[in-house]
């Protein structure tokens, strides 16, 4: 972030302000862990401030400290829209474009608080009076620990606040194995350990609270796995009949796609995720090394994200959509063929 930005928040945030702050729709745990952290640093300094996340998110994050003040647009719209209205600051965190906070777009764009962007998405849109973006970056987590250094106020991450970045470092690196992960990356882990961060308890609050019904849908995700060897691609498919015959919940599905890129030579993975509700297919897609999904999920799925990791979705039936997918492969041989 450019040092002339810096010194004007750093004055922005001098006298105390009304402050809001968003993470994408469908929040991971960077999106909760950032906008959470954010929150710690910024109620130190006696700034009134409210954590608005456009709906609801899995349960396994729903521990961290003050999670419980987070505000769900979803079904807390009128209480978000005046928190919103009254804001002087709008923080937007882990996202970059204001179609992925869904119904919370328009009151957010019509705004006139200070909006400043932390984000490692690609190709940021420019909603944002101050634009933190670095797609080098692990984790929009990662970044707010920087933000809070670049204040020069280190000494103030509390042991909550590391916590919860070290909860959005650790979900977006798929615990610190992704390329994303720098020697930077585990220098700033490393103090956020000094600082409290219980690592190995975070891990297991996160990771080790399986229900046996996902454990099910996972066998169930894993018998469906089909692989296309000549493009090196594995695709999942999962419908809403079988979400429903284990029980699913949000989050559930979370971490499925990894199965596929982990099969030898594989290089490029998918999910195909039914949802009634919404009436689309939403999609993940992971790949390994230079094959951008970012670039394949914006061409054809209505999507983004970054090169290794990307979401979209379709309007078309589940069929149709494989169906797509499997024939936009071809324009990929460069990428995908060995
Ligand atoms: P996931 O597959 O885990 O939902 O998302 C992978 C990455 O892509 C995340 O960084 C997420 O923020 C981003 N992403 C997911 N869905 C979308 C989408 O519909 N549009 C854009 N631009 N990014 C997405
Ligand atoms: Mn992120």
């Amino acid at each position: 972030m450019k040092k002339d930005d810096i010194n004007s928040i750093k004055t922005l945030l001098s006298t105390p302000q009304a402050v809001v702050v968003i993470p994408h729709k469908n929040p991971d745990g960077d999106a909760i862990g950032s906008t959470l952290g954010l929150f710690h640093y910024l109620k130190s300094y006696g700034h009134q401030v409210t954590v608005i996340a456009p709906n609801d998110y899995p349960d396994f994050l729903k521990w961290m400290p003050e999670e419980s003040t987070i505000l769900k647009y979803e079904t807390q719209k009128e209480k978000s829209d005046q928190f919103i209205n009254e804001a002087n600051i709008i923080f937007t965190l882990d996202f970059n474009d204001l179609s992925r906070i869904g119904d919370m777009q328009d009151i957010v764009a019509e705004s006139t608080a200070t909006k400043v962007m932390i984000d490692h998405h690609q190709q940021p849109g420019d909603y944002a009076d101050y634009m933190y973006s670095d797609v080098s970056m692990s984790s929009t987590a990662e970044m707010v620990y920087h933000f809070i250094d670049m204040l020069d106020d280190n000494d103030k991450i509390t042991t909550e606040i590391a916590t919860c970045l070290y909860v959005g470092i650790m979900t977006d690196t798929g615990s610190f194995r992704f390329p994303s992960t720098t020697s930077t990356t585990h220098e700033v882990v490393s103090d956020l350990i000094s600082k409290g961060a219980k690592n190995s308890e975070i891990h297991n609050n996160i990771y080790d609270t399986n229900s046996y019904s996902r454990l099910q849908l996972l066998g169930r995700a894993l018998s469906n796995l089909k692989v296309i060897p000549e493009y090196r691609t594995a695709y999942i498919t999962l419908s809403q009949e079988e979400l429903n015959t284990f029980n699913f919940k949000k989050g559930d599905t979370e971490g499925f796609v990894n199965y596929g890129l982990s099969l030898e030579g594989i290089i490029f993975a998918a999910i195909f995720i039914e949802s009634q509700q919404e009436k689309i297919i939403k999609i993940s897609l992971r790949s390994k090394g230079e094959f951008s999904v970012n670039e394949l999920s914006r061409a054809h799925f209505n999507g983004g994200g970054h090169t290794n990791a990307a979401g979209g979705r379709s309007e078309l039936n589940m069929k149709q959509t494989i169906d797509k997918f499997i024939s936009i492969l071809p324009l990929y041989t460069e990428d995908l063929k060995q």
